[in-house]
């Protein structure tokens, strides 16, 4: 059974890598860059296992291995990779080689299109919306339809390949940006979604899409919206909530048009991930290429569409964290047996949150959840925002499964 953890570089330590064997995991996912992100939220905003800092705000972009300047100096300087300035060395070869010693497998983990800090630095680069602006709120994503951004992480991930013997290279962020919206439709998230520049504009032509055509049509949404929100209260009915999915179900019933717009996004970030996953595959032959994905319910409304990118790597990981963002735990068994319908034979792992709100009951419930589920493993996020009393409870769940 897959039984994996998330790490972040800075949560490494001489002996992290040891205590992560001895919990029972036998994969391990250290992030090789990052975002600004308050470490352990939403939650109380401790990292319980790391003693030497026990908070922390990420650095807005860093990378954590030894990048050579000298591959990405004719790049813009905000598409380069840029040394932590406050986690030194090369963690990366430290966390493959520490991981080598304990018979544990080394996952490098890599957020690929979400990067604020070049987004903010030329909007050019990022995704936009109907109206030519960025969706997201503090989660930037850049498009894969821009030739520079595409040569960026292409090098990043050359350069990764060459130099490290990892078991497993796993493909996080890629994809559409979730539009945050708390009181909207499902149909006014899909019109305020992107993307509209002129790379995409260009791709979609050849595609047999006309983006003026869909953004017209989406516009209209945006206005009917407009109308209805400015006469409505706030409704958390679960009858009305069904009725505004129904209502999305049935738009795209008659949608042809954003129906072809909803497969070309998909063909983008497929296409992206064929892209990165064969250089992966040319310089590291023995490594898994794995990607992380949105419960498949919802994930085809960000580019992921779960049969086409089965066929591009060697297994999928769903994350669904219940508890800390207020979901059900009913949708473990829902979205595992979805996404295996999807994914034929590959490996699938759920990831599972291990932190607060989550108890030790919470964890124990969870991960039978998973064993009563088709999937192949599980993986808990993250180390180091996970308490003792939940790693003693993951290790004993594990011992009791056995290997
Ligand atoms: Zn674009």
């Amino acid at each position: 059974m897959y039984r994996g953890t998330w790490l972040h570089p800075w949560d490494f330590t001489g002996y992290t890598i040891e205590r992560i064997a001895k919990i029972g995991f036998n994969h391990v996912s250290m992030a090789v860059r990052y975002f600004e992100e308050r470490q352990d939220w939403p939650g109380p905003n401790i990292i319980f296992q790391n003693p030497g800092r026990r908070a922390y705000t990420a650095e807005e972009n860093a990378v954590y291995w030894d990048a050579d300047g000298n591959r990405y100096s004719h790049l813009p300087p905000y598409l380069r990779p840029e040394r932590s300035r406050e986690a030194k060395g090369d963690i990366v070869e430290r966390f493959v080689n520490a991981c080598e010693e304990n018979s544990l497998k080394s996952v490098l983990w890599f957020p690929t299109l979400r990067w604020e800090k070049a987004v903010r630095d030329d909007i050019g680069v990022g995704m936009k919306d109907v109206y030519g602006s960025h969706p997201g709120y503090k989660r930037m994503f850049l498009c894969p339809s821009n030739p520079l951004v595409r040569e960026a992480l292409e090098l990043m991930v050359e350069e990764l390949s060459e130099k490290y013997d990892f078991d497993e290279f796993e493909f996080d962020f890629i994809r559409y940006p979730e539009v945050p919206s708390t009181h909207g439709t499902p149909l006014l998230s899909l019109a305020l979604s992107p993307c509209f520049c002129k790379y995409c504009q260009e791709r979609a032509r050849d595609y047999g899409v006309d983006l003026e055509e869909v953004k017209r049509e989406l516009k209209e949404l945006v206005e009917w919206h407009v109308d209805y929100l400015s006469n409505t209260p706030y409704c958390t009915d679960e009858d009305y909530l069904q009725a505004v999915h129904s209502e999305l179900a049935r738009f795209l019933l008659e949608g042809d048009l954003v129906k072809k717009w909803i497969k070309f996004r998909a063909e983008v970030i497929a296409d992206l991930l064929k892209d990165l996953s064969k250089i992966v595959r040319r310089n590291n032959p023995g490594a898994k290429v794995t990607a992380d994905l949105y419960p498949p319910s919802g994930s085809w409304l960000l580019g992921q569409d779960y049969k086409t990118i089965s066929k591009i790597v060697d297994g999928v990981k769903v994350m669904i964290y219940t508890k800390p963002f207020g979901k059900s735990v009913c949708r473990i068994p829902y979205e595992s047996r979805l996404a295996r319908k999807l994914l034929g034979k590959k490996l699938l792992v759920i990831g599972l949150a291990s932190w607060p709100p989550m108890t030790p009951e919470d964890i124990e419930r969870e991960f039978r959840l998973v064993l009563s589920s088709p999937a192949d493993g599980v993986g808990f996020y993250s180390y180091g925002w996970t308490p003792d009393g939940n790693l003693l409870t993951i290790e004993r769940l594990f011992r009791e499964v056995g290997t």
